[in-house]
């Protein structure tokens, strides 16, 4: 089926020259009856964004850093793309009317033009997840306000979505969010304080950037899936639940209170959820081989170890303590992994710098965009002083 007689869907993408921008982009290139892109935006690569937005011709490309503003000046004169740069720009780009925005910045930075697109688009499909982590209750506020549709790109929430009975959530008895355990699955805790960033990254089925890989090695990953999930399906945090399934394969499961168990499977490749959000309510083809069961042959699940993995423990109880925890837990998150990444930190240094930072720092709620950045800020300012805290506490 084509969409020749209707309009094609006019797209924004936010984080487009990372890993799930380079996908949206391909599968756009894929369907250009469908699609057209409205804006383009980047953190840096500024080579990538004006290599995209020459082949897309978007109304405008920005970059996020000011001195990178120049370069994409230069490298998009002769078009007629509008080019602009910085944390404002970000903004303008979301502002642009569009009917669907994709969320793929890393981070809390998505955070302001990611809430700029829920009040300006018809729909955002979300895969930048800090955002429900770091303003969660703020960010499903200016959903319903807005009436936006809000779709997820993670795979596990896409999973969750599409067998998930939104019309009669008294009868979901549970969710059961997958993982694949990570790089770092069947390492001792003594083997993982030695892990290097190019061991942490080495993700076995997903290739992904750099930060939700370090994330997914933690486990860290799933402790903010656990909090993206409870703000997208509230059916209450204690019926979430976390399986590690190695495989990739099951998505995520629904259970029903009639015993039935709901899931979606398919190949560990991130152009499916993106596809189904891009697609929604419709269906469009994927170029790639069909999920072969037969030659998987096996799949295998277990319990999560809370003990080697700390962070499903810690991300649980940020959700349940409420207030600024999670908003803290993503911010010291980030800050921990840019560290491990920069060879400042071990890996088990992560989560400490985590735990410590959620010890020493309170904060009331933040009702506020405002009020979360400051948060936000507080809590990467005492989490970059790790170190210092760290030996103190020892
Ligand atoms: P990535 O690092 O590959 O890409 C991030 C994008 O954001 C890039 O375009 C980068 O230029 C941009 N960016 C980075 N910092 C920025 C800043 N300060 N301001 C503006 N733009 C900035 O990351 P990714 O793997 O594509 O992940 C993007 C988001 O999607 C993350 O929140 C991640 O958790 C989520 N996600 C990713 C995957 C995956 O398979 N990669 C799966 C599920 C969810
Ligand atoms: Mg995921």
């Amino acid at each position: 089926m084509t969409t020749n007689n209707t309009a094609p869907k006019r797209i924004t993408v936010l984080g487009s020259t990372g890993s799930i921008g380079v996908n949206t982009l391909d599968l756009i290139r894929q369907n250009p009856d469908r699609f057209d892109v409205v804006a383009l935006t980047a953190g840096n690569n500024v080579d990538a964004l004006i290599s995209q937005a020459r082949e897309f011709q978007p109304k405008m490309a920005v970059i996020d850093d000011p001195n990178a503003y120049q370069a994409l000046a230069d490298g998009l004169e002769d078009t007629e793309v509008t080019v602009a740069a910085g944390p404002e720009a970000l903004i303008a780009a979301a502002e642009l009317p569009s009917d669907l925005a994709l969320a793929a910045i890393v981070g809390a930075a998505g955070l302001p033009p990611t809430l700029a697109a829920v009040q300006n688009c018809s729909t955002v499909a979300l895969a930048n997840k800090e955002c429900l982590v770091c303003a969660g209750d703020l960010f499903m506020e200016a959903v319903r306000k807005n009436g936006t549709t809000l779709l997820p790109v993670d795979s596990e929430h896409s999973a969750i979505f599409q067998v998930f009975d939104a019309e009669n959530t008294q009868t979901v008895e549970r969710i059961i969010l997958t993982a694949s355990g990570g790089p770092f699955r069947e390492w001792t805790s003594e083997q993982m304080a030695a892990a290097t960033p190019a061991q942490a990254v080495a993700h076995p089925n997903w290739s992904m950037g750099k930060k939700i890989s370090v994330d997914s090695a933690t486990m860290m990953n799933k402790g903010l899936e656990l909090i993206e999930a409870h703000h997208l399906f509230p059916v209450g945090e204690q019926k979430i639940e976390i399986l590690v399934h190695p495989q990739s394969v099951v998505h995520s499961l629904v259970g029903y209170i009639d015993g039935s168990v709901l899931a979606q499977l398919g190949s560990p490749d991130m152009k499916t959820p993106i596809a189904y959000a891009l697609s929604w309510p419709e269906r469009i083809k994927v170029a790639g081989e069909s999920l072969n069961l037969a030659e998987i042959s096996q799949l295998s699940f277990e319990a999560p170890d809370f003990k080697r993995f700390p962070a499903l423990r810690v991300a649980r109880e940020a959700l349940q303590a409420g207030g600024a925890a999670p908003t803290i837990l993503n911010a010291a998150n980030e800050v921990a992994v840019a560290r491990f990444l920069a060879e400042e930190i071990g890996f088990l240094d992560i989560l400490r710098t985590v735990e410590d930072t959620l010890t020493l720092y309170h904060s009331d709620h933040p009702a506020t965009l405002d009020e979360v950045l400051a948060v936000d800020a507080e809590a990467r300012r005492l989490a970059k002083a790790w170190g210092a805290i760290g030996s103190a506490a020892e």
